[in-house]
C-alpha cells in the first residue's frame, strides 16, 4: 500500500504523523470517503467539493487546488493498483504547539489512504440489518454543524458504542426535538404507503452523496420523495427502512429498537433502488 503524505507517496507502515498534530490533539480537521468502482471513482467532484466546503468552514487552508488535490487523489489510486477500494481523505490543520491556536499551525496535514472497506458482512446486505435509536443526540446546527464532515465524530463513535452494546449493526441519532436524524455514519430513508421520505439534513444530518444519488434515482424511477421531519414512531410504522452511505453503500434496515420493519426483509422498493444504485456507481465519472 502506498499512502500519499504531506506531498510524497510513502509506504504504509512509514505513514506517520507528528503527536503535535492538531488533528490528533483536538479533531481540527475534516475528511471525506469516497469510493471507487471498477477503477471510476464515484461522485469525485461531489466528494472534493465538500471537502472544500468543510475546509472553508472551519477557515482551513488545504495548502492545494481541487483539481491538484483531485490529481494526488487519483494518482495514489493508480499507485495502489485498485480496481475497488475506498478513498479516505484527511486534512488536518496540522503541526503546531500544545495551544489550540491554529495561527501556530503553519502548514495543513494532507493525507490520502486507498483500502478495501467493509463495515458489514455480506449477508447482511441480503438480510437487512437491526438498529436501535439512542440517547446521544445529533449535534445542532448551532454548534458544529453536521454538514462539515470534521474529524469531532466522538457523538458518532459513541453512537456505534451504544449500538455494539446493543448487539445491533447501527444506531440513529434523534435532535434535541426527538427528530430522527441520522446514523453514525450513513443517512436513512423510510418509506411509507410508496412514498419516500428522508430527513432534511438542517436537522442535524450530513448531507450524505449517497443520499442525493438514491433521491435522485428514486425520482427519475416515478418515486416521489419528500425531505420531511419524522419522529422514531414514523421510523416503527415504515413499510422499509435503508441507510446510505459511501462505506455501507445502500443497505436495508429489518428491525428497529426491537420492532420488525415490513415483513422483516429488504423490501421491493429498496431493493428497486439497491439495483439502480449499483448500476450507476461503475459508469459516473466516464459520463
Ligand atoms: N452521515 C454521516 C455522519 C457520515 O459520516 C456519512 C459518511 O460519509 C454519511 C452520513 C453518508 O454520507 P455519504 O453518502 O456522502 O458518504
Amino acid at each position: 500500500r502506498w499512502i500519499y503524505l504531506n506531498g510524497e507517496f510513502v509506504k504504509k507502515e512509514d505513514a506517520k504523523i507528528s503527536v503535535f498534530d492538531h488533528g490528533l490533539l483536538y479533531g481540527d480537521g475534516i475528511f471525506e470517503g469516497i469510493r471507487v468502482y471498477n477503477g471510476n471513482v464515484f461522485k469525485c467532484k461531489e466528494h472534493i467539493d465538500r471537502l472544500y466546503d468543510s475546509a472553508n468552514s472551519i477557515l482551513l487552508e488545504i495548502g492545494l487546488t481541487k483539481s491538484e488535490l483531485t490529481e494526488v487523489m487519483l494518482e495514489t489510486v493508480r499507485r495502489n493498483g485498485m480496481k475497488d477500494a475506498y478513498i479516505r481523505l484527511v486534512v488536518s490543520r496540522g503541526v503546531g504547539d500544545l495551544g489550540l491556536d491554529p495561527r501556530k499551525c503553519p502548514k495543513a496535514t494532507v493525507i490520502i489512504i486507498v483500502e478495501e472497506l467493509a463495515i458489514f458482512p455480506k449477508d447482511h446486505y441480503e438480510t437487512g440489518i437491526r438498529i436501535i435509536t439512542v440517547p446521544t443526540r445529533r449535534n445542532t446546527p448551532d454548534a458544529l454543524n453536521p454538514k462539515i464532515k470534521s474529524l469531532n465524530y466522538l457523538n458518532n463513535v459513541l453512537v456505534k458504542i451504544e449500538a455494539n452494546l446493543a448487539g445491533v449493526s447501527e444506531a440513529l441519532m434523534l435532535n434535541a426535538q426527538g427528530y430522527v436524524c441520522e446514523g453514525s455514519g450513513d443517512n436513512i430513508f423510510v418509506i411509507k404507503d410508496n412514498i419516500i421520505y428522508t430527513p432534511p439534513s438542517y436537522l442535524g444530518a450530513l448531507e450524505g452523496i449517497t443520499r442525493n444519488s438514491i433521491m435522485k434515482l428514486a425520482i427519475e424511477a416515478g418515486y416521489t420523495v419528500k425531505e420531511e421531519p419524522f419522529t422514531r414512531h414514523d421510523v416503527y410504522i415504515a413499510d422499509e427502512v435503508f441507510l446510505t452511505g459511501t462505506a455501507v453503500e445502500v443497505i436495508a434496515v429489518n428491525e428497529v429498537d426491537g420492532r420488525k420493519i415490513g415483513d422483516g426483509r429488504p423490501g421491493p422498493i429498496t431493493n428497486t433502488l439497491l439495483e439502480k444504485f449499483k448500476s450507476i456507481v461503475e459508469v459516473d465519472g466516464k459520463q
